[in-house]
Order: structure tokens, then sequence, then C-alpha cells
């Protein structure tokens, strides 16, 4: 066979896509960035004709396929950047509010399970904010690696892997990023603050999903 890396994870995202529909997700499957960018912009935007956008820290956003690039330029959308590093933090902290009040906002997940829910720890909660409540509808962009079995895998991975790493990303003075496992600080720049369980898309196809066969994001 060949590609049987592909072929195998294929199978695997096409169950997945499955069980987050039966959660009310609206699911698209894409064998590369490239395809998941095609997705966003041919398929569900001019679906939603959103007027607004805004989007929440996700390195899988960050490199889909130039995608953050596209959206910036997309003619007729107002665009709440707040991955923009010309501006103060307090500028940026009233983007993040104001997002929460766009047509739509794009993000990833730490991880998804088996049976379809998406499992999140946030350092501000902007991220969560917005997939739970505010923006008309929510693009959620996930690679394959992101795929757990279950809750309790979901959280060991994202307390001992995600978090650390992401700190190690940030530049944070935690811990973690020296040992690289959790230790549950009270440091300042703790970046584990608020958990989220999306069991289910409400209403039904708020949240879709984009589902990406390849290792993407942390
Ligand atoms: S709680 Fe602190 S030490 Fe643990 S992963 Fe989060 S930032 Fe790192």
């Amino acid at each position: 066979m060949e590609q049987p890396i592909e072929n195998y994870w294929k199978l695997r995202l096409a169950d997945l896509k499955t069980a987050l529909e039966s959660n009310n997700f609206e699911v698209f499957t894409a064998d590369n960035c490239q395809a998941a960018c095609r997705i966003v912009l041919e398929d569900i935007l001019p679906q939603l004709k959103p007027r607004s956008i805004s989007w929440g820290g996700s390195v899988t956003f960050q490199v889909a396929g130039g995608l953050y690039d596209r959206l910036k330029d997309y003619p007729g959308l107002e665009v709440l950047d707040t991955y923009d590093t010309n501006i103060s933090d307090e500028q940026k902290n009233e983007l993040r509010r104001q997002a929460l009040l766009t047509d739509l906002f794009i993000t990833g997940t730490n991880a998804v399970t088996e049976s379809g829910q998406l499992v999140n720890l946030d350092m501000i909660g902007n991220r969560i904010g917005g997939l739970t409540f505010g923006p008309k509808w929510v693009i959620i962009l996930i690679g394959r690696n992101k795929l757990v079995a279950n809750l309790e895998e979901a959280m060991y991975r994202i307390k001992n892997y995600t978090a650390p790493a992401n700190a190690m990303r940030l530049d944070k003075k935690t811990p973690c990023v020296k040992t690289s496992y959790c230790e549950e600080c009270k440091s300042p720049g703790r970046i584990c603050n608020t958990w989220t369980i999306t069991e289910k898309s409400f209403p039904k196809g708020r949240v879709k999903v984009v589902l990406i066969n390849e290792e993407l994001g942390i």
C-alpha cells in the first residue's frame, strides 16, 4: 500500500467525523493545510457570508496554508486581528473582548476525543470564550495529532505535553519550561487557568470542524 500512514489517519479521521457529526458539529476533512485553507475560503466563507472575523491563539491556524494572511485581505471582511504585533497588550485585550461579538471566530483545539468532544485549557480564556458563546459561527482547525481516546487521555496530553510545550513557545517563566512536567505552579505566568469540554455544538452546526490529515500545532 502506498502512503499507509496517510491511509491509516484517513480511516481514523472518517470515524472521528462521524462522531463529531453526531454531536452536532459540521465537519469537513482535508488532506493537508492547503486543502483546509481552500475549504475555509471557498466552501465555508461563501456559505456564511460573515461581516466580521477574529481568531483565538492557535498554532494550527497560523500555519494552515497561509489562511491567516488570506483572511486579513479577504474583501469586505472586518478583521479584528488579535495576533497583530504592532499593538499594545492593552489594545490586544480590548480586541480580544470585541472578538467575542464577531460573526466568525477561528481557532484550534488542544485535543479531540474519539467520541467527538473538544477539550481545551486556556490561559486568558478568549479562545474558549469564543468557542463557547458569542461569535455567530466558529471554525476549529484540527490536525490528526490532536486525536485522543477519551477525556482522561485528553487531560493528560494537555497537562503533560501541550501546556509545557506552549509555555516554552511563549517564553513563560514557569517551572514546566525547565522540567517539561506540569508542576501545578502558582506562577503569575501560569498558562493553565480554565478548562472546557465542548460536548456538542449548540446550535447545531454553529461550530464547524476542519479535520486535517497532517501533524499540526502543539
Ligand atoms: S500549571 Fe504551571 S507548571 Fe503546570 S503546565 Fe501550566 S504553566 Fe506549566
